[in-house]
């Protein structure tokens, strides 16, 4: 595998910077003026030095998709001061990776797995945030829990020692479609709505699940109209990856 460096002459405070332009005009759009939807740049196949050069750019939040990636560019993501999320599918014998170097998994879509990061992170002395990824699309290449199974498999998670629910992801539709691709992103709502009201009335114990990780470079408007609380932004900031 080899990672890819800066482009010459690539901005990213520039490139950040009309991102979070989009995410400003976005939230009032929804009538969310103010709102603070985060921006995580999503920064796979990208090696460590274009990786801190995007944190230096102002790119605090990163994802990582890869373990062997963040394996090798934890060190210098920590050096940059980079929070890191882990993104991509997170297989159990890697999670001590994540453990290591990441602040939050927001792929969580089995019990095995987060008992696996719950085990981890009581050896480590640590605690770690973790959201739900679902799968509204339905689509079988997509990984997660079905919206049926995610609130329960949230709760059980919550449960868990050193572990924190902090809310859902997903994987939007691939489609230009934007009433098929928000169908979608909604329903991640709808999820994290019953969280919370549910808790309120203490039902089950999730109100710090508030978090929606939804919204990519190319849809991230829609995701924030449907109540994105962070979006994750790869090319938009990183710049077009060279296709391995
Ligand atoms: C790569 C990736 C992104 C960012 O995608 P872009 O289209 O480059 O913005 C977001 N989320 C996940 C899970 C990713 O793997």
């Amino acid at each position: 595998m080899t990672l890819s460096t800066t482009p010459t002459g690539h901005d990213y405070a520039a490139a950040l910077a009309d991102v979070r332009a989009r995410v400003h005009v976005a939230e009032a759009a929804a009538g969310r003026a103010g709102s603070g939807v985060q921006v995580l740049v999503a920064t796979k196949a990208w090696d460590a030095a274009a990786a801190a050069r995007a944190v230096a750019g102002g790119a605090r939040l990163v994802g990582e998709s890869k373990m062997q990636e963040l394996a090798d560019k934890g060190e210098a993501l920590r050096e940059a001061g980079a929070v890191v999320h882990v993104i991509g599918q997170l297989q159990r014998n890697k999670a001590a990776i994540a453990v290591e170097y990441a602040a939050c998994v927001q792929t969580v879509d089995s019990l095995r797995l987060a008992e696996r990061l719950s085990r981890l992170c009581l050896e480590a002395g640590r605690d770690l945030q973790v959201m739900i990824q679902v799968n509204v699309s339905g689509e079988e290449s997509k990984a997660g829990v079905a919206p049926a199974e995610a609130l329960d498999l949230a709760a059980a998670v919550q449960a868990l020692p050193a572990l924190e629910v902090v809310g859902f992801m997903t994987i939007g539709l691939n489609s230009p479609v934007e009433d098929e691709v928000r169908a979608g992103y909604r329903t991640l709502r709808e999820i994290r709505d019953t969280a919370l009201i549910s808790s309120e009335r203490g039902a089950i114990d999730l109100s710090t699940a508030w978090h929606l990780s939804m919204g990519m470079s190319n849809d991230l408007e829609w995701a924030i109209a449907e109540g994105a609380t962070m979006v994750r932004v790869g090319t938009a900031v990183m710049g077009s990856r060279p296709s391995a």
